[in-house]
């Protein structure tokens, strides 16, 4: 019966939220499944059962807009409201890149540079306006919704928690699991000294009305939950937040173990994460202006330079 009402609890709660501080498109996907923009075409197919082996992922000369406010369904909240402050432009430009599975590719730019936008790509919450998204080498626009929504975990910065209790919150990425993968999942993001410590431990409530869980708390939870869905694809948007030094490596250790063996593109803003990529994409007004590896990319004295001594080398971490 909880698992009957507790979505319809947390999705009203949910409304509130986005009708009060406009949370992040992708935070509401990801809790409600909504799927607002796009739809499945008749034939379209499950991606391939192999995928945790196959995960790619691949831009192929991407260029996308908004859709005007006329065109957006009223699911997408957000969008309209950000339209009412926002002239739509081209907001991507023949954007392309690969990649590899197992590979971790990091987006840097400047803000509005179009970080966010690809990984709201990669999961299909729009359609491309031009070129083609791949997920395992299908555009992702012939596969369903659903294979593709189990197929990616996406980590956003200021993770949603329902109001519901922890257990509530990590079932909800895998209905089935027992209390020992809860546990297991707890530890490895770091989070697990916390709740065992809490008097109702996995079955305290949590959320705006619950007990409160500090933002790097929050997003180790969400990295739990992450990791009971193990998806073969990994989005994660780092946080900016300013975290203390504990939380910070808390989470930093609990990102490393979600990202050990998939296929991952993480809006970084540290620079441990950026040095650790496999391949570095710089955007710039929507389009890709530089990408290699970090020692590539210094040597080039770009742009990725410039962010480098400006943002990341002060706050080396
Ligand atoms: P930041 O680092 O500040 O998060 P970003 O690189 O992730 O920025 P995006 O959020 O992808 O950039 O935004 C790219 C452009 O698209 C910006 O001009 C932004 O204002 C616009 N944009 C983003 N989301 C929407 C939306 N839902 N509707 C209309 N325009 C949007």
């Amino acid at each position: 019966l909880t698992r009957l009402y507790g979505p319809i609890t947390a999705l009203s709660n949910v409304q509130v939220d986005v009708m009060t501080t406009l949370v992040s498109f992708e935070r509401v996907i990801e809790v409600l499944d909504l799927k607002p923009t796009v739809a499945d075409v008749p034939d379209a197919r499950p991606l391939p059962e192999d995928l945790a082996t196959t995960a790619s992922v691949e831009l192929d000369d991407v260029s996308f807009r908004y859709p005007a406010a006329s065109e957006v369904s009223l699911a997408s909240l957000e969008s309209v409201a950000r339209l009412q402050t926002e002239v739509p432009g081209t907001t991507l430009e023949h954007v392309s890149f690969t990649v590899p599975h197992g590979h971790l590719v990091a987006l840097v730019g400047p803000s509005g540079a179009g970080k966010s936008t690809i990984s709201a790509l990669v999961a299909r919450l729009y359609d491309v306006t031009g070129g083609t998204v791949r997920v395992g080498g299908q555009d992702v626009r012939e596969v369903t919704q659903a294979s593709l929504r189990d197929a990616i975990g996406i980590v956003s910065q200021d993770a949603h928690l329902f109001h519901d209790t922890i257990r509530a919150n990590l079932l909800y990425a895998r209905p089935g699991a027992t209390d020992a993968e809860l546990e297991q999942a707890l530890r490895r993001a770091q989070i697990w000294d916390l709740v065992s410590r809490l008097p109702d431990g996995v079955d305290t409530v949590v959320g705006d009305r619950g007990y409160r869980l500090s933002g790097g708390e929050r997003q180790r939870l969400a990295i739990a939950r992450l990791l009971l869905k193990a998806p073969p694809i990994v989005v994660l948007d780092e946080a900016t937040a300013h975290l203390d030094s504990e939380s910070e490596a808390a989470v930093q250790r609990a990102l490393a173990e979600a990202l050990v063996g998939r296929t991952a593109i993480v809006i970084a803003h540290r620079l441990s994460t950026i040095r650790e990529a496999d391949s570095i994409v710089v955007l710039d007004r929507g389009r890709v202006v530089e990408q290699g590896t970090h020692e590539d990319l210094l040597a080039a004295r770009g742009l990725y330079a410039e962010l480098y001594e400006t943002q990341y080398a002060p706050t080396a971490g």
